[in-house]
């Protein structure tokens, strides 16, 4: 078994990537089981950057393959954003009804309801090279709070070809669209051919 490190420290995401590279052969680690503290600024200014700089600041400590991600949702009506700034968008703390309520009204005051979910996924192999994967998913900002599975922004989240919000679907069908798994996908075809 090859070790792996996951630079993330959300069990939700170290289960997902488990699930698909421990066939492959990896042996799987997270900043969960890892002693070494990591202080990780993240100063990118696009989802990829972000995502190798956190893989990037891993492996040059431990020298083992890395991989890591950064995601969110990018709405036209207000130029990209929250981006990059997701998770922090008014607040790391403050209630996604409360996100979610912003950005319907900002939408709403315009004729462009377009938004996309973005995930990059950076690899650094074990002789340091480095590879990014980007997985996107297009849909519209509903004009109300849809479901309630899901998580973050789901329920503003209108996919068309569902005809719904992704917090309005069971996980299954998010996860057969979803940004992450688009990216995913295109990492284990990757890391498929590198261990053939
Ligand atoms: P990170 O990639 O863990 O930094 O996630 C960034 C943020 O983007 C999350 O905290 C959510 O606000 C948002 N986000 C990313 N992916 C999803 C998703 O699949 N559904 C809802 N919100 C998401």
């Amino acid at each position: 078994m090859k070790p792996l490190m996951i630079a993330t420290a959300n069990a939700h995401k170290v289960e997902e990537f488990c699930r698909m590279l421990e066939p492959l052969g990896y042996e799987v680690h997270s900043l969960l089981d890892c002693e070494q503290s990591f202080e990780i600024a993240e100063t990118g200014t696009t989802f990829q950057e972000n995502a190798l700089i956190k893989a990037r600041t891993v492996y040059e400590k431990l020298h083992i393959p890395v991989i890591s991600d950064d995601s969110g949702l990018a709405v036209n009506a207000m130029n990209g954003g929250p981006g990059i700034y997701s998770a922090r968008f008014m607040g790391y703390d403050s209630d996604y009804n409360v996100k979610n309520q912003a950005i319907i009204d900002a939408v709403a005051q315009g004729d462009d309801k377009g938004a996309q979910y973005v995930c990059a996924i950076a690899f650094v192999e074990e002789n340091g090279q480095e590879h990014v994967f980007t997985g996107t998913v297009e849909g519209e900002i509903s004009s109300e709070m849809i479901g309630t599975n899901g998580f973050g922004y789901d329920p503003i989240f209108y996919y068309p070809p569902y005809g719904t919000t992704l917090a309005d679907v069971s996980e299954e069908q998010k996860n057969q669209v979803s940004h992450r798994y688009r990216a995913l996908k295109q990492l284990i075809a990757y890391m498929e051919e590198i261990s053939s």
